[in-house]
């Protein structure tokens, strides 16, 4: 244990968000890094527990040794706490900046819990910053041949362990750089898209080949001995109303890449919320990075529209700790909007209930309605309650439904009913020589369980292939 009492001496602080005013001009990273002393006391914090519930089933996915490297961390002992962090965790750098980090909700210290999102960022930066990140070239390679189709985070890490164990490793992905939804889906803002494409390049330097604009034939089984399908879950759910085919109507992720791609290519994007009144259909996390996305476009007003009620400001009854908390959380787009438009960007209990569009066939506004929950936990329409919104842009955020059907008619592959490839006895093997990964095989989910889910995929198909 880092220092005894650091617990009772440090408050818990986080990395500070760069003012809300200078950050809304550009996309440049949300956050602004501690300094190593107040970090260090970040880790002082650890109290080292007996049972660690940060590592267990409802902390850390990776189930990475938190209270080791944090007390070698407070020790001074950088580079010995990267070498602990690095055994579980292949991106710290993904997840130090992305993760909700469900180890801080699930630690000792519950609402109190220690950094230790912060302090991995901080690890793997130094280490970086330091020259300590270097290529590992594997030792010995096995002469076996590995596709892993998807560079989002579960193929990256299955691909990163696949390579580490001998493996020729080939990444196919579809789009025109490697990334999955870290590239194009989380905005530039959460996680700037050079540290992504330093990651490809040291994996690249490890032996790990990239085909990019690529997409997976069904021919693969024969070129390699183990194909891993990492595609994720792709497929969004759609709104059913007339004039869903408007100008003017996205769904989220396509927004967000037309976005990233501006952002990347310093131009205008395809699609902008410039003077426009945009109206967010879901009150996740995804609708949250929309909101901000639109602001930092310049966007005439947003809001942000969610069926289920407001969520308690404190942990409602069934919800204890360790358990994630379903409290309400006000992320950095909807403190953004509070700013400057000076209220809550977020309609609870509240639906579209048609489109209003002109001649052209572009959306013009929206006509939306309450809801109430039934005793069957059904939501239904409040007649008298509808209210009309003006709307020039409208960002459908409603979450995913699925892996598309396009690569599992290449595969002739069948999801079952929640649009997962899932193997009934729980395993990744899918049949032959095929085997599935991350949102693909779990549905839509975190980063770092998609982490969590590649490397278990490449340990299964290591012991396949030997
Ligand atoms: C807008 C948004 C923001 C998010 N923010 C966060 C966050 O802050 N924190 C967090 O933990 N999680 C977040 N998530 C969830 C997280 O991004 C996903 O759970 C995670 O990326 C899933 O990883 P994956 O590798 O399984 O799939 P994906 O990241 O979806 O990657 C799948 C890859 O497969 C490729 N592909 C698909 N089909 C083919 C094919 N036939 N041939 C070749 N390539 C193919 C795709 O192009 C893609 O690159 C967010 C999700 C969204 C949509
Ligand atoms: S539960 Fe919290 S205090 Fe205990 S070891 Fe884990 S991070 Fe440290």
């Amino acid at each position: 244990m880092g220092k005894t009492t650091g617990f009772l001496e440090y408050p818990r602080t986080e990395n500070p968000y760069r003012d809300a005013l200078e950050r809304l001009r550009d996309f440049d990273d949300l956050h602004t890094a501690q300094p190593a002393d107040a970090r260090r006391c970040q880790a002082g914090r650890c109290m080292d527990c007996g049972v660690p519930f940060c590592q267990s089933d409802f902390g850390c996915p990776l189930h990475n040794l938190i209270p080791e490297w944090n007390d070698l961390r407070y020790q001074g002992q950088e580079k010995e706490a990267l070498v602990r962090l690095l055994l579980t965790a292949p991106f710290p750098e993904f997840t130090g900046r992305v993760c909700p980090a469900l180890c801080e909700k699930a630690c000792n210290l519950a609402d109190n819990g220690v950094t230790n999102r912060d302090n991995e960022l901080y690890l793997i930066e130094t280490a970086f910053s330091k020259g300590w990140i270097r290529p590992r070239i594997p030792a010995v390679r096995t002469g076996k041949k590995v596709a892993v189709v998807g560079s989002g985070p579960a193929g990256l890490a299955a691909a990163d362990l696949l390579n580490q164990l001998g493996h020729a490793v080939t990444v196919i992905e579809r789009a025109d750089r490697p990334g999955g939804l870290l590239l194009y889906g989380i905005p530039n803002m959460k996680l700037p898209k050079e540290i992504i494409a330093r990651r490809v390049r040291l994996m690249e330097a490890e032996g790990v080949t990239f085909l990019l604009n690529t997409s997976a034939t069904p021919d693969l089984p024969d070129a390699y001995d183990a194909v891993l399908l990492c595609c994720g879950s792709r497929k969004p759910r759609p709104l059913h109303a007339e004039h869903m085919d408007a100008d003017g109507i996205y769904f989220a992720v396509d927004y967000l890449t037309a976005a990233t791609r501006g952002v990347l290519s310093k131009a205008a994007p395809g699609v902008t919320a410039q003077g426009k009144h945009v109206v967010v259909v879901g009150g996740g996390d995804t609708g949250n990075d929309c909101v901000g996305t639109a602001l930092r476009q310049g966007c005439q007003s947003v809001l942000q529209l969610e069926m289920m009620p407001k969520a308690p400001e404190s942990r409602p009854d069934g919800n204890p700790w360790p358990q994630w908390p379903r409290t309400l959380r006000t992320d950095y787009g909807q403190a953004e909007a509070i700013f400057l438009q000076g209220s809550d960007p977020r309609v609870y209990e509240t639906t579209v209930k048609s489109i209003r569009v002109d001649a052209a066939n572009r959306i013009i506004g929206l006509e939306t309605v309450r809801l109430q929950k039934q005793p069957d936990g059904k939501l239904t329409p409040v007649p008298g309650t509808e209210q009309t919104l003006p709307c020039d842009l409208m960002l459908i955020a409603a979450g995913f439904i699925g892996c598309e059907e396009e690569t599992l008619s290449r595969f002739s592959l069948s999801a079952d009913a929640r649009g997962r490839l899932l193997p009934k006895d729980g395993s990744h093997h899918l049949e032959g020589k095929l085997f599935s990964a991350g949102d693909m095989r779990n549905g839509q989910s975190l980063v770092v369980r998609a982490l969590a889910d590649g490397r278990n995929a490449a340990k299964e198909i290591h012991a396949f292939l030997l």
